[in-house]
């Protein structure tokens, strides 16, 4: 008989989760059954997830595992997966992962050489391309856009030539400041799409132009709360190239900062050299 230090134990199963971003109807009978069989759950926020799971008769031990803590959970859940035990990772809503936590934790388990496995669902970002009527052969999704509008302004004109269509997370006190600025660094003519509340009871979708849809939201004429998507068009093969994209990042910068602090900013966004970009702004200053 092999004593028990010899025996190879199996390491366990990473389990990535989708739950319901809004519908629990939307939760797979599968995601159910893995956060009912797992060793432990690690969760965004655990409060919430216990509600979730108490409405399925589930209550699987967790841990929190957050922007703020992942790095120091890693090496005691690689521990628990070398060990045998099978985990889950869930987010507060929808994939983890996608704007939410467990890219460290998934990485470091991958690269230790360790099992994880995806059990797909809800994405609000799938959700809303899948519904919205614009091209999905080709999509780029980055995420919440900056809060404050200068380097909003910036990180949209670094899209501006691409060809995809371009999806954004966005809040309800945001998304009329985004659709404004998306307008104006974009071009108010581009398809635009917005997802509001989207497998809840209230969801609602709007269509329309940039500059239609920023000018509805700024008039108030549409409903500001809840949870919303934005799906712009890409750029069609009309668009002005690059070296105009880098004017208007510069420009959207030097509305905030002065010449040499924009300069700086843009030379990391554009990766091009500092001090170019630095006789740019004072060109483009003195042009006003
Ligand atoms: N991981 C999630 C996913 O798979 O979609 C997203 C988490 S992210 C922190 C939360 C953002 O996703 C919200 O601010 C909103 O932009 C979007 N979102 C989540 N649920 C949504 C819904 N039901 N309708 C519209 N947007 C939603």
């Amino acid at each position: 008989m092999p004593s028990s230090s010899s025996a190879a134990v199996q390491p366990g199963t990473l389990f990535v989760v989708a739950t319901p971003i809004g519908n629990l109807d939307d939760a797979s009978p599968r995601a159910r059954s893995t956060l009912q069989a797992v060793a432990l759950i690690a969760a965004e926020d655990t409060r919430h997830t216990r509600t979730l799971l108490a409405s399925w008769g589930i209550d699987t031990d967790m841990i929190s595992l957050h922007e703020h803590n992942e790095e120091a959970r890693i090496p005691g859940l690689l521990e628990r997966l070398r060990s045998g035990e099978d985990l889950a990772l869930v987010s507060d809503a929808g994939t983890p992962l996608l704007a939410d936590p467990g890219y460290r934790l998934v990485r470091a388990v991958v690269a230790a050489g360790l099992p994880v496995r995806p059990i797909p669902g809800p994405c609000a970002l799938v959700a809303a391309l899948s519904a919205s009527g614009l091209p999905t052969d080709r999509f780029l999704f980055a995420g919440f856009l900056p809060a404050k509008s200068g380097p909003r302004q910036a990180a949209l004109a670094q899209l501006r030539s691409m060809a995809s269509t371009l999806v954004f997370y966005e809040t309800p006190h945001r998304i009329a400041a985004a659709l404004a600025d998306a307008a104006q660094v974009l071009g108010g003519e581009r398809e635009a799409w917005v997802g509001r509340e989207l497998t809840k009871r209230f969801e609602t979708h709007y269509a329309g132009s940039l500059a239609d849809l920023a000018q509805r939201f700024a008039a108030g004429e549409e409903e500001e709360r809840g949870e919303f998507v934005l799906i712009i068009g890409g750029a069609d093969a009309s668009t002005p190239a690059t070296e105009i994209d880098a004017d208007a990042v510069l420009e959207a910068l030097l509305a905030e900062l002065p010449a040499s602090k924009a300069a700086k900013v843009a030379a990391k966004l554009l990766d091009r050299p500092r001090q170019a970009l630095f006789q740019r702004c004072l060109e483009l200053t003195q042009r006003g």
